[in-house]
């Protein structure tokens, strides 16, 4: 394993960490504070972050994204982990790497305006009755004419209410089972789709979580995503670089930050006439959370790696998922634990922390589901084969 990072990646990480700090973290208080991020700020962080490269890196140069392998997105994410989900959306983009599997004609009408920042995507999976188990959903495309009638019902869609299009999951052809479902590419503005409520959430405050209703919805040939019946592989795949990436990564970079934050309260804070960093039970909250924190740091970028090698990461991108996320979680505990009553106040930094980092260990598959997948890939192939680099 190759641990050199070339100097020009460490230069962008470095500038991706000054934007962040200095153009992110100052919004992050009025965001928690209103609930919102107002359309001005959104506009200027993204026009900043364009002018500097840094929006849709992850999309290859021939699409006009900045082309980053895995583990250079991995290092980028980490940096953005320091902030907040709608911050980072705003600045970097929602362009997921399913939209390459446009054709020629798609690519002009949705991979292109999103990666030029014009249009907004979300990715629709999740519903009511359907959630760990994605094949089990019931939104149904049924052929009709050259094209398709979309109904059903999807959930808990992040940044739906921003979004301009949507990649929908949806069943096509109902004997066929998981290889049944395709994917459609659904514009906001089409008669019959509706997006419903923001579903409040315990953390991740200014981003929106929507319902979504299509009612026979007509779509026309080319909405079609990808090949018919291998819509859940091919969003299981995108799925996949987000779970090491957006989720990997960022809880890193969160939990880092956390420690940054830590650290400095350790040194400042005083009681019983020392620094509360004198005190072994501080220490061990601070040792704690390094020594975990560079593990997980090192899992992330070994799968990455190996994704870059063309290599099989699944089953390490599912202890990615797991491992970073619980880190996170866990560091966020102590943070709040080593502020004391700062900590459980929203007048201190890391209170946020706390409630945004709970969902990791939910979304883009729960921690049991991960786990599960870890243990299968070790029963299938082997622990070599499954965590050979
Ligand atoms: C803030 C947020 C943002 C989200 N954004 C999106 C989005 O943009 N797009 C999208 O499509 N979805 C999104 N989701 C949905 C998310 O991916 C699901 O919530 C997640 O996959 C879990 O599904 P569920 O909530 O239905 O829980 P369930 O599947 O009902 O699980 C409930 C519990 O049962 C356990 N469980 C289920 N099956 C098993 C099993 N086989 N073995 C062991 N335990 C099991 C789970 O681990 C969990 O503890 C989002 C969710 C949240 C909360």
């Amino acid at each position: 394993m190759d641990f050199e990072i070339p100097d020009e990646t460490r230069m962008l990480v470095d500038t991706v960490r000054r934007f962040v700090d200095a153009e992110l973290v100052p919004l992050e208080a009025e965001v928690e504070r209103t609930g919102v991020l107002r359309p001005e700020l959104a506009r200027a962080v993204h026009e900043k972050s364009r002018a500097l490269g840094l929006y849709a890196m992850n999309i290859p140069t021939e699409h006009g994204g900045g082309g980053l392998d895995a583990v250079q997105m991995c290092l980028v994410e980490e940096q953005a982990g320091r902030t907040k989900d709608i911050l980072i959306r705003r600045a970097f983009g929602n362009v997921y790497e399913v939209l390459l599997a446009c054709d020629a004609a798609q690519r002009e009408r949705w991979l292109l305006p999103a990666v030029r920042g014009e249009r907004t995507c979300s990715i629709a999976i999740t519903e009511p009755g359907a959630g760990s188990d994605a094949a089990a959903i019931a939104t149904r495309a049924t052929p009709d004419g050259d094209g398709w009638r979309l109904t059903g019902h999807k959930h808990f869609i992040s940044d739906g209410a921003f979004s301009d299009f949507f990649v929908v999951s949806a069943v096509t052809d109902p004997e066929a089972g998981p290889r049944g479902i395709s994917l459609f590419l659904v514009d906001k503005d089409q008669p019959g789709f509706t997006v419903g409520r923001d579903q409040p959430m315990m953390g991740l405050a200014g981003t929106s979580h929507v319902e979504l209703y299509f009612d026979d919805v007509r779509l026309g040939p080319q909405c079609l995503l990808g090949e018919r019946g291998r819509g859940l592989r091919l969003v299981l795949s995108t799925i996949s670089r987000i779970r090491l990436a957006h989720i990997g990564a960022r809880a890193v970079g969160a939990a880092t930050r956390l420690l940054e934050l830590m650290t400095e309260q350790a040194r400042e804070r005083r009681q019983f006439g020392q620094p509360i960093g004198d005190f072994q039970m501080v220490q061990q909250h601070l040792a704690d959370s390094a020594m975990e924190i560079a593990a997980a740091r090192l899992m992330v970028l070994e799968a990455a790696a190996v994704l870059d090698r063309g290599g099989d990461a699944r089953t390490r991108i599912s202890m990615v998922k797991v491992y970073a996320a619980e880190t996170y979680g866990r560091v966020a505990d102590r943070a709040i634990q080593l502020y004391g009553g700062m900590g459980y106040c929203k007048d201190s930094p890391v209170e946020r922390f706390y409630r945004d980092s709970r969902v990791y260990r939910i979304y883009d598959g729960t921690s049991e589901i991960h786990r599960t997948l870890v243990a299968r890939g070790l029963l299938a192939h082997g622990v070599g084969a499954a965590l050979a680099v």
